[in-house]
């Protein structure tokens, strides 16, 4: 599990959750990246990631970022796709909001009736559900949606 401090088009800064770093580079390459905040597909990592060895840096000693620009009713059809996602999982799961760890272990161990779960984890919390066995997938729900929502 890899968390990449990513940045979009518009400067906007989040966090990604990957399998690996191969897994980041493809999700890229097939455009399945987006920005949470506004939707844009053009995502880089972030120079500066604390929990990461980038080492993206030129022979002159200038880091780099990769950068994309993908065309742009490619990027709308995409951010249509992620919005139409986004609300099948909201209306298909009960918000558990910052009780989801406890709540994700509470049903994978029988003590709380099974059922499909959203809310917030930390990476770390996010980590040790995985290694416990518990299929946790993030996605970054559009705020617009977690406001409608609330
Ligand atoms: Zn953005």
């Amino acid at each position: 599990m890899k968390v990449l401090d990513l940045q979009c088009g518009q400067r906007h800064v989040f966090e990604g959750w990957f399998a690996s770093e191969e897994d980041f580079a493809s999700q890229r390459e097939r455009c399945l990246l987006m920005c949470p905040v506004c939707g844009d597909g053009s995502i880089a990592k972030r120079l500066s990631a604390p929990r990461l060895n980038l080492g993206g840096a030129r022979s002159d000693g200038e880091a780099v970022l990769d950068v994309t620009v993908p065309v742009n009713s490619e990027q709308q059809s995409l951010q249509a796709a992620w919005l139409a996602l986004a609300r099948k999982i909201v209306a298909n799961t009960d918000d558990v909001g910052e009780k989801f760890p406890e709540v994700a272990r509470k049903i994978y161990y029988g003590e709380a009736e099974e059922r499909s779960i959203r809310g917030q984890a930390t990476p770390d919390q996010v980590q040790s559900l995985i290694e416990e066995g518990i299929a946790v997938m993030p996605f970054p729900l559009p705020s617009a949606l977690k406001d409608t929502l609330h």
